[in-house]
């Protein structure tokens, strides 16, 4: 796949577009302007990748909006060499972009189909450390905890108390949560059993589901 000077152009206009949305972040911003989106989705409909909306990619799942990654991303708080989890890897441009921000990521999803072809993806395209988990995100990766940070980036119904346990002290979680729409959490564990919550945004996301699909 090719990045051309056009498709630089419209990263740039996404950007603009963020910024004027209300990210702040410039690590976010460059790593936005970095990554081509267009490679993440089938040719025939590359000329959607820099709209800043979320596209189907299969297995009636979506690559998230800009804007909600740029929202998530920059609640992360995300430094150099930091270890992130991600819950539902999806098409992998989140986790391309943790990566980009020198993120150790490790990045988890349910459906086989997305989670063959999504490795097959960021194997041949360099985008940096990024380990794949084929598994039911609610467990979480215990035998890589502590993490830095967890990412929720399909919703959930309740605080999952599985992955607040495998957050360090002082790492935060960031994680959508509500039926039908859900409002933007970020809850900071400040010791063994207390975590601060603060309540943000609301979005759209698809469900967290039990269990795997093959
Ligand atoms: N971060 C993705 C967004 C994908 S949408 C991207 O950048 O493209 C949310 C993803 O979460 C879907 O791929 C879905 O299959 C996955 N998912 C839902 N419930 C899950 C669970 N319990 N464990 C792991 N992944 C899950």
């Amino acid at each position: 796949m090719k990045d051309t000077y056009r498709h630089k152009g419209l990263r740039k206009n996404l950007v603009n577009t963020l910024s004027s949305k209300g990210i702040q972040n410039q690590k976010v911003l460059d790593a936005i302007a970095s990554i081509p989106r267009h490679f993440f989705f089938d040719k025939e409909f590359e000329d959607w990748a820099y709209e800043d909306k979320a596209f189907p990619i299969g297995c009636d799942q979506t690559i998230s909006q800009p804007f909600t990654v740029a929202y998530q991303t920059q609640l992360l708080n995300v430094e150099k060499r930091d270890k992130v989890l991600e819950i539902g890897t999806g098409s992998g441009y989140q986790a391309a972009i943790l990566a980009y921000m020198g993120a150790r990521v490790f990045s988890i999803e349910r459906q086989k189909v997305l989670f063959d072809r999504t490795k097959a993806f960021l194997g041949k395209n360099d985008f940096g450390n990024i380990r794949m988990f084929y598994k039911d995100g609610f467990e979480g990766l215990p035998e890589f905890a502590p993490f830095d940070h967890i990412l929720l980036t399909a919703g959930a119904t309740k605080f999952p108390d599985t992955l607040g346990s495998q957050l360090r002290i002082g790492g935060n979680m960031v994680i959508p949560i509500g039926k039908h729409i859900q409002t933007m959490y970020r809850y900071t564990r400040v010791s063994e059993v207390d975590f601060d919550e603060e309540i943000f945004a609301e979005f759209r996301f698809v469900p967290m589901l039990p269990g795997v699909n093959p």
